[in-house]
C-alpha cells in the first residue's frame, strides 16, 4: 500500500499498537464485515459470480493484498497484481496455469501507484502480454517513485523533513529509505493505456463504472458494477484500518485530506446495499456507515490538533500527540505525513497559522 521498502525487522520490535499509526481506535468498529473467512495465500476464490479473490503475501505489517479478477468470454482481467517477491512469482506461476485453461488474461489495471498494487505488473506483462492499464497521476508517480531521487532531489527531500522538526537522525533514516534501486524498480511498465474517472470498463456483457479518487493517492481507481451493486475499492476504503493520507516532499503544500473526505462523500452515494471488495481485510457491506466512521476519525484528530496547536507545535509533535514516540522507521514515514496532511488541512481553512522557518511552526487562531 505504501511507496516505501519493507522494514518488518524493525516493526517486529514495537507493541502492535505502534505499528500502524493510522489504525487509530476510531477508524476500527468494525461491524460491517461480513465475509472474515478470506481465500489462503494463492487461492483462487469466486466471491461472487465471475469475480474472483486472489489473496498475495505483502512483507510488510499488513500482511496481505487482495487482487480482484473478473472472469469474461475473452478470458480474465486482473486487478492490482501484488508486490514484488518471490513468493508473488510462484504464486502468479501457479495461478496463471489455472487461468490459462480458461482464457487468456487480456487486461492488467492497477488501482494506484503502491508497490503491493502495482509491483507484479511489469512480470505479469511479460508473463501475458496483456493491455496495461493505469490513471495518468498514478503512472506517473510509479515513474517518479521508483526511480532513485537525483542529489537536487534529495535535498529537497532532506528540507522538507527538516521543516517538519524531524531529529537528525531521523532525517538520516528517512532518507536511506529512498537511496537506490529496489526490486520494485525492474517491475514498473514503461507502457499504458490511461483510464480516468467515469470511463466504462465492458466485463462480460456487464459495464463497470471507474471511479478516481485523491487523498491516499494522487489518482486512485474504483471499479463500481452498478447493475450488481459491487464496488472493487483497492485502497481507497478499507474494512478495519484508515487508509495513509500522506504529504509528500514532491507537493509539499497539498491537501490530500480534503480530497480524501471528498471522495467518502462520493462514495456514500453508491447505492447503499454494495458489496466492497477492498484491497486489504475482508469484503463488507455498510459502505456508508464505514464512510462515516472513517470522516468522523478524521474529524477528531482535527479536533485534536487544533486543541494541541494552541500552544506553537511543528510538525513532529503533532505527529507524536496523534501517533505516540515510539515509531518504527516505515510508520514514521507515514506518521509524519499524514501529521501533515492534517495540518496543511487546517492552514488551508483558515484554522491554523503557519510561521516558515527553518521548522515550521504552527497555531490555531482562535
Ligand atoms: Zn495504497
Amino acid at each position: 500500500m505504501l511507496n516505501t521498502k519493507p522494514d518488518k525487522e524493525s516493526e517486529q520490535n514495537l507493541p502492535i499498537d505502534r505499528q500502524a499509526p493510522f489504525q487509530s481506535p476510531a477508524y476500527r468498529e468494525n461491524h460491517l464485515v461480513i465475509a472474515n473467512e478470506r481465500p489462503e495465500f494463492g487461492e483462487l476464490r469466486e466471491v461472487v459470480s465471475g469475480v474472483y479473490c486472489l489473496k498475495m503475501p505483502i512483507p510488510f505489517v499488513l500482511d496481505h493484498i487482495n487482487l480482484w479478477l473478473l472472469k469474461d468470454v475473452e478470458g480474465w482481467v486482473i486487478i492490482d497484481t501484488g508486490f514484488y517477491s518471490e513468493a508473488a512469482i510462484s504464486i502468479w506461476q501457479k495461478i496463471l496455469n489455472t487461468l490459462r485453461m480458461e482464457g487468456s488474461i487480456h487486461k492488467i489495471l492497477v488501482t494506484h501507484f503502491h508497490p503491493d498494487h502495482v509491483g507484479m505488473a511489469q512480470w505479469l506483462i511479460k508473463q501475458t502480454s496483456a493491455d496495461f492499464l493505469m490513471s495518468q497521476q498514478e503512472f506517473m508517480a510509479a515513474q517518479t517513485a521508483y526511480n532513485p531521487l537525483s542529489d537536487e532531489q534529495i535535498g529537497l527531500r532532506r528540507t522538507f523533513l527538516e521543516q517538519m522538526g524531524l531529529s537528525t537522525d531521523q532525517v538520516s533514516c528517512l532518507l536511506k529509505r529512498k537511496s537506490g534501486s529496489t526490486e520494485n524498480d525492474r517491475s514498473i511498465p514503461d507502457i499504458y493505456q490511461c483510464i480516468e474517472g467515469g470511463d466504462e470498463l465492458q466485463v462480460n456483457g456487464e459495464s463497470w463504472t471507474l471511479y478516481s479518487f485523491s487523498g491516499h493517492s494522487p489518482e486512485h481507481i474504483c471499479l463500481y458494477n452498478a447493475q450488481r451493486k459491487i464496488l472493487i475499492a483497492g485502497d481507497q476504503v478499507l474494512p478495519a484500518i484508515s487508509p495513509n493520507i500522506s504529504v509528500s516532499f514532491t507537493e509539499p503544500e497539498a491537501d490530500p485530506l480534503a480530497g480524501y473526505l471528498r471522495s467518502l462523500s462520493v462514495l456514500s452515494t453508491l447505492d447503499k446495499e454494495v458489496l466492497v471488495l477492498p484491497a486489504h481485510g475482508g469484503v463488507f457491506t455498510g459502505l456508508r456507515e464505514r464512510a462515516k466512521i472513517l470522516i468522523e476519525g478524521h474529524r477528531k484528530d482535527l479536533d485534536k490538533v487544533l486543541v494541541f496547536c494552541q500552544q506553537t507545535r511543528n510538525v513532529k509533535e503533532v505527529m507524536e500527540e496523534m501517533f505516540g514516540d515510539k515509531l518504527s522507521i516505515l510508520n514514521l514515514f507515514l506518521a509524519s505525513g499524514e501529521a501533515l496532511a492534517h495540518l496543511n488541512y487546517l492552514v488551508a481553512k483558515g484554522k491554523i497559522k503557519r510561521d516558515k522557518a527553518n521548522v515550521y511552526r504552527y497555531t490555531t487562531l482562535s
